[in-house]
């Protein structure tokens, strides 16, 4: 049986030669016009042009910008491969001759600082492919691309607006992410891969008061300390060596000038965890630190919590992935690896577990396979690869693009493959 995928699978890759010529040109595009997360209107009008040249159904403006593209080829199984459009308001420093200049409405610079730009090339290019080759499978094949990733509403906008009537039930859900990993190389894993995140927006109050005079005031800003401080021992304390959290004070905003104590202070907490209990211990023991820091401190009203940006837990179908991971191995031979566990968090999860379906989200390398080389070698993997969301994160184009498309295609096959 793999001979006839692995025939299969060559054949429709037979195509790429053509698709590349267009995806290289299509991926500078997208990288010199990235737009904010639910600002990806021109992203979209680009992607739905490309799916109408295939054929198929094409749905547009689901969950704001989304656009879904429905390729229908006969009985048989229905995969969901998935791509994320959106951009960060990051000042792109890469050098490119294809680098952003972009501001968007608000005025901040824009980029295409994550590499979404390669998962929407990737997949408009595996969609091409498969389109192209409809006697190489049979099914349904379902290419979505998803908004605002960025700001963890994108997936969930989509399934509350209806995305189960557009692609009925689905058999699996696919995604992929370019990391700073060699180019050309693949990763697969089994189980938590990617964190759950949640962000919280902490206000303590005190009283404020002249500089000069602290007999007077309840200084917020001693209390936001002793709280930035304490919380320092949830994950050292209160989680269990063996289980993962990363707990980190992005933000303490309080007062204006040295002489005021002001009258209240502003924390923003970033969590990661990789299990629901160990999730409700951090955040619980967040809520109680601060109310009894307040309380040290006597603070005159309660602390005000505010959640926001909340990602799922990406949680890997063990079967889908063994699956993926097989025809991986077979097509990638060595550049196929296991993909280490990631603190980042994304809400493509929210897709599947709507749709009632399993799920497998891997790793594709974007980075120089030669300065990744001499990187390593100089132990300066962490100081000198840029990675996802800095302004030097420049996916090599090649064999970037062809990598994620390959990876897309070989993944539904594993699926969709006439046998
Ligand atoms: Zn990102
Ligand atoms: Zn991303």
């Amino acid at each position: 049986m793999m001979v006839g995928v692995i025939g299969t699978t060559t054949a429709v890759l037979s195509g790429l030669d053509h698709v590349r010529h267009w995806q290289d040109e299509l991926y500078r595009d997208l990288h010199a016009h990235p737009e904010l997360p639910h600002q990806e209107r021109r992203t979209a009008a680009v992607i739905a042009a490309r799916l109408r040249e295939m054929g198929g159904e094409v749905h547009e403006g689901v969950g704001g910008t989304g656009v879904v593209g429905v390729v229908r080829n006969g009985v048989g199984p229905t995969v969901l491969l998935r791509a994320d459009m959106d951009a960060l308001p990051v000042r792109e420093d890469t050098g490119l001759s294809y680098a952003s200049t972009e501001v968007a409405e608000d005025g901040s610079p824009v980029m295409h600082a994550c590499g979404h730009d390669v998962h929407v090339t990737c997949l408009l290019g595996a969609a091409a492919l498969l389109a192209g080759a409809p006697d190489r499978w049979a099914g349904t094949l379902v290419a979505l691309f998803q908004p605002a990733e960025e700001s963890a509403d994108g997936a969930r906008g989509m399934v509350e607006d209806g995305l189960a009537e557009i692609v009925g039930s689905i058999d699996v859900a696919m995604a992929q992410h370019v990391l700073p990993m060699p180019a050309g190389t693949v990763g697969t894993r089994s189980g938590p891969t990617l964190s759950a995140a949640d962000s919280m927006r902490v206000t303590v109050h005190g009283r404020g008061a002249h500089g000069s005079m602290p007999q007077a005031a309840v200084d917020p800003v001693v209390l936001a300390s002793m709280i930035v401080v304490r919380l320092q021992t949830v994950v050292a304390r209160e989680v269990a060596p063996g289980d993962t959290a990363v707990l980190t004070v992005g933000s303490i905003q309080a007062g204006a000038k040295s002489n005021v104590i002001p009258d209240h202070a502003v924390l923003q907490i970033n969590v990661r965890t990789y299990d629901d209990q160990t999730r409700s211990r951090v955040l619980e023991a967040i809520e109680r630190i601060v109310r009894a820091e307040c309380a040290a401190s006597g603070s005159p009203a309660e602390p005000e919590f505010e959640m926001y940006d909340r990602y799922p837990l990406t949680d890997n179908d063990p079967d889908a992935t063994e699956r993926v991971a097989a025809a991986f191995a077979d097509f990638f031979g060595e550049r196929a690896g296991e993909l280490p566990r990631q603190s980042a968090s994304e809400d493509f999860s929210d897709l599947p577990r709507a749709l009632g379906a399993p799920y497998t989200y891997w790793g594709i390398g974007g980075s120089d396979p030669d300065a990744y080389r001499a990187a390593q070698e100089a132990g300066r993997v962490a100081q000198d690869v840029p990675v996802n969301h800095s302004a030097a994160f420049a996916p090599v184009i090649q064999p970037t693009l062809d990598t994620g498309t390959r990876a897309l295609v070989v993944g539904a096959l594993a699926w969709l493959a006439a046998t």
